[in-house]
């Protein structure tokens, strides 16, 4: 593909939009012919982010706003995901594996961890009463280049 290509997608903090949210990500990154596994991460680590931003960004509240931002620039994809929630007090700590402020939820605190390893780059801002942003860019090597 020639140049940029881009979306946008706006939807309400509500958990049935977390796979409305997925697929519609996955739909837009297919026309870089991804392998099922370079699918399934991209998948997975919007998953994680947009379930963040309903259950933590917004505490569940369904009146809240989630966008994400997808581009592709040649073989790479760049993703943002964001809300106009709470925020988070310290960003460092929130990053750690296994770190979660909602144990009481069974929560497992691994979504940041995943997202990391998932992508290529990964990247949290957020300021505290101002919401959270998500940045994330992956390489699709697809699948053209496992048969040639
Ligand atoms: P899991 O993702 O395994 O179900 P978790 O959501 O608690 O558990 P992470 O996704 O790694 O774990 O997030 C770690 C912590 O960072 C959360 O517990 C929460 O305190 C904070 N956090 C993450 N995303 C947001 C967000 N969008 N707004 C506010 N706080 C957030
Ligand atoms: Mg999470």
């Amino acid at each position: 593909m020639n140049g940029t290509n881009f979306m946008t997608l706006s939807f309400a903090s509500r958990s049935e939009n977390e796979a409305f949210a997925r697929v519609a990500v996955a739909a837009f990154v297919s026309q870089l012919d991804p392998t099922i596994e370079e699918l399934n991460d991209l998948k997975t680590a919007v998953s994680e982010a947009v379930t963040n931003s309903i259950i933590h960004g917004y505490d569940s509240d369904p009146s809240g706003v989630v966008s994400i931002e997808a581009s592709i620039d040649g073989d790479t994809v760049s993703i943002t995901v964001k809300d106009s929630g709470k925020g988070i007090e310290d960003v460092e700590l929130a990053r750690q594996p296994l770190y979660t402020s909602k144990p009481e939820l069974e929560r497992s605190g691994m979504g940041f961890t995943i997202m990391e390893n998932f992508m290529d780059r990964f990247e949290v801002s957020s300021e505290q009463g101002g919401g959270t942003q998500i940045s994330m860019v992956k390489r699709i090597e697809s699948k053209k280049a496992l048969y040639n």
